[in-house]
């Protein structure tokens, strides 16, 4: 593994507001470490009770007296526009910063930033295609629109896993649709969010529509959830961690979209191509140590090609590199911390104590240089039941389960037997199989012999307890909007319903 420490930073910052970096009331600070070796990444502003309130004013103020929602929506896109240019020219830095913060790999980072500035570009695209419509009211007399509103003062909650592409998912639809922010991104990754409240100063967004607040969940999220002068809050994270800011947003019937976690099935027939489908079954779960929220954890495999698939999949799973961001032989990193590491070690023993069978991984790495970090290897749990904890459960890790289906109606009933609903696969080369399983599964995306593509146009959440609401696509921008009716009677008379 390379060394990281040419790549420290010492930044403290991380509460923006009204377009300026801010002192905290509080004087927190939090040192940012890399999960791949412990190299200190940035120090900074652990923000307290009182800043999260200070920055909902100044999102607050902007929104209620500033020109930002009444500036023309192509306007807005082409702010978009220039955000996305701006990441492509800074996109180095960017890379760089996301992969210490996550220890993902510079690559898989390089990759999320141009997913970043396609979102921009998506959003940018999309500006005023949808002015909203015209209603024949059946009467000369009477003009009848609907229009679309911004929904106001947004709180933007985002996870670890992918930084900035989840804080870009929410921040290029809330500034279409003609919002103002607060931005908290999780407390362990908040590196990239910091450097995008000055890429949108310098794309030129005017003061106060974008603010920003470091710190955790419990002190600071819980305020932007459940602050009266919020509009709406857009989380996205853990399912514990979702219903917590649902019953917050109650109390003042605020909005609430929620992306959470999945458990999501990967269902292989008998007559799938072999070698890429033991190929795919490595990509969907261990991509970024399976700390995707669509990772493919639950393989849900034809009995009769089980022996043959599994075998070739454990043989490649053992070969997987393990390394940090700047390690060229690396190819997947660490889990984000030490007490995510521990979680899902014992989401592995649970399972192997429930009656699963172990056939790779499960042990923690104890040899330098993977004891410096939070590496967990690729982990493969068969003869797996939908009973057991580590297949209900998202570890969100390298755990792979595996269960056995001799139907296409119980290869189904497998697959839905979950509270979650984020996403899908199937692989058959029987075309009208695929669509059938496709069409019942329950979950809002669905590949067929495919895994993990997404583009910007379509959209994305969850069924059940994935989620509600939608991110990217049409439905993304619409979550930022509200819908109002105007009409107008252009020719008033008296109406005499009461009396001559
Ligand atoms: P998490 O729920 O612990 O934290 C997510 C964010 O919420 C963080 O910013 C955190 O500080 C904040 N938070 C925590 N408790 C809060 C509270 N009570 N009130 C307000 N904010 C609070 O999740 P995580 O560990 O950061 O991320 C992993 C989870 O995110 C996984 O479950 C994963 O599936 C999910 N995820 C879902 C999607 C999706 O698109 N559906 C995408 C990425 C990640």
């Amino acid at each position: 593994m390379s060394p990281t420490t040419d790549h420290v930073d010492s930044l403290v910052s991380g509460f923006y507001l009204d377009g300026a970096w801010a002192e905290s009331a509080g004087g927190g600070r939090r040192d940012i470490r890399c999960p791949a070796d412990g190299t200190l990444v940035a120090t900074v502003i652990e923000a307290s009770r009182a800043d999260a309130e200070a920055a909902i004013g100044a999102a607050r103020a902007a929104f209620d007296h500033g020109s930002w929602s009444a500036v023309p929506e192509r306007e807005r896109g082409r702010l978009l526009d220039r955000v996305a240019e701006l990441l492509e020219r800074d996109k180095v830095a960017y890379a760089r910063a996301e992969a210490l913060d996550t220890g993902k790999r510079l690559v898989e980072a390089e990759y999320d930033i141009d997913d970043i500035v396609l979102c921009f570009r998506y959003f940018a695209g999309i500006a005023g295609t949808d002015a909203g419509r015209v209603i024949d009211t059946g009467s000369p007399d009477a003009i009848s629109r609907i229009v679309h509103a911004p929904v106001g003062v947004c709180a933007l909650i985002t996870p670890w896993n992918y930084p900035l592409l989840q804080v870009a998912w929410k921040v290029a639809p809330a500034l279409l649709a003609g919002n103002t922010f607060v931005l908290k991104p999780s407390e362990l990754t908040p590196s990239t969010a910091i450097l995008l409240m000055e890429t949108l100063a310098e794309a030129g967004l005017p003061a106060g529509v974008a603010n920003l607040v470091t710190g955790t969940g419990a002190e600071v999220g819980s305020v932007l959830s459940s602050d009266p002068r919020v509009d709406l809050v857009s989380f996205t994270g853990g399912l514990a961690s979702g219903r917590l800011v649902m019953a917050a947003g109650a109390a003042t019937v605020k909005r609430v979209a929620l992306e959470l976690g999945g458990k999501n099935p990967n269902i292989v027939f008998a007559d799938a191509d072999f070698d890429t489908v033991v190929d795919y079954i490595l990509t969907a779960v261990f991509l970024h140590s399976g700390q995707v929220c669509s990772a493919g954890a639950r393989l849900i495999i034809a009995e009769e090609i089980h022996d043959a698939v599994l075998d070739a999949v454990v043989a490649r799973a053992q070969k997987i590199r393990l390394g940090g961001p700047f390690d060229a032989d690396a190819e997947t990193g660490p889990l984000i911390s030490a007490a995510h590491r521990d979680k899902v070690h014992a989401y592995v023993q649970l399972g192997m104590a429930e009656g699963a069978v172990l056939r790779c991984g499960g042990i923690i790495p104890t040899q330098a240089p993977l004891d410096a970090g939070h590496f967990y290897p690729p982990t493969i749990l068969d003869r797996c039941t939908s009973e057991m904890t580590v297949t209900r459960d998202e570890a969100f890790g390298p755990v792979l389960t595996v269960e056995t289906f001799t139907s296409e109606a119980e290869a189904i009933r497998l697959a839905n037997d979950t509270v979650y609903g984020l996403a899908g696969a199937v692989w058959t080369s029987d075309a009208s199989r695929a669509q059938r399983v496709a069409e019942a599964l329950r979950c809002g995306t669905v590949w067929i012999n495919d895994y993990h593509p997404y583009v910007p146009q379509a959209e994305w959440g969850g069924f059940g307890q994935s989620g509600n609401g939608r991110e990217l696509g049409p439905a993304g921008l619409a979550e930022y909007r509200e819908i109002k009716h105007i009409w107008q009677n252009v020719n008033p008379k008296p109406q005499h319903w009461f009396g001559a």
